[in-house]
């Protein structure tokens, strides 16, 4: 077999176990598969898997480098993707993601809107945001996101700004500890920012080691990036 069909089997063989981890997550959790998207996370891995992925039915990718996911967004435009933006965002480059990602899942200050704004009416399109919030433990420096008391502002400057749709919530569990309390309290921030945006729906949480735990605690989104596609290098 040429390597790239070689590719092509590995892939497929790991998303049919992805598929089968969401699946029975949810008849555990007494959840319907489809209300649970999968974004499969391609950073650090060629375009050619991508093309590969769309081939095996995958419909959204995520990238948390902006170079990185524009040069890929390009290469494969004519895929019909949804490009997930899931990195850090630095003000400067934000324009720029908003000029190619469809969804921007880590939204987590106010500095950030107004370029986000900008590059998403430059470009002609509405973008979709996600405000990433901070699942750490108070007082901790951890994996990013916005504190709590800052989301309701923040959601609220998303909701008034032109190209700009209001979609929900992302987070990341914090590092060495259990995530089902992390993903418990994500679940009742979105319930709180629903109250006030209730068509804010989407929960974006849930990676290759803790799927589980987030569609139990209501994940309409899972972001799986290793259990597809294999491990990363190192440096990332
Ligand atoms: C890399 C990444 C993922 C995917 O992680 P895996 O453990 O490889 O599944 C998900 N979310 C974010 C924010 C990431 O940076």
């Amino acid at each position: 077999m040429s390597p790239a069909a070689d590719r092509g089997e590995e892939l497929s063989a790991n998303l049919e176990v992805v598929r089968a981890r969401i699946a029975a997550a949810c008849v555990e959790a007494g959840r319907l598969p489809a209300d649970v998207d999968l974004v499969v996370v391609t950073k650090y891995f060629p375009a050619s898997d991508v093309r590969l992925l769309a081939d095996l039915g995958v419909s959204d990718v995520g990238e948390n480098k902006y170079q990185e996911g524009a040069a890929k967004a390009a290469e494969c435009a004519d895929l019909g993707l949804s490009w997930h933006f899931i990195g850090s965002i630095q003000s400067n480059k934000a324009a720029a993601v908003a000029a190619y990602a469809d969804v921007v899942e880590s939204v987590d200050r106010l500095k950030l809107v107004e370029p986000l704004s900008r590059g998403a009416q430059q470009a002609g399109r509405d973008v979709e945001c996600l405000i990433q919030v901070s699942l750490d433990p108070e007082q901790t420096i951890g994996r990013g996101g916005a504190v709590a008391a800052d989301v309701a502002r923040l959601a609220e400057a998303i909701a008034q700004a032109d190209g700009l749709v209001l979609r929900g919530l992302m987070g990341v569990a914090p590092l060495g500890l259990p995530a089902g309390p992390a993903f418990s309290r994500l679940a009742g921030e979105a319930e709180a920012l629903r109250v006030e945006h209730p068509t804010a729906t989407v929960v974006s949480a849930g990676m290759s080691g803790d799927l589980e735990e987030a569609v139990k605690y209501g994940a309409t989104h899972v972001r799986i990036g290793s259990s597809v596609l294999g491990s990363r290098p190192r440096f990332q």
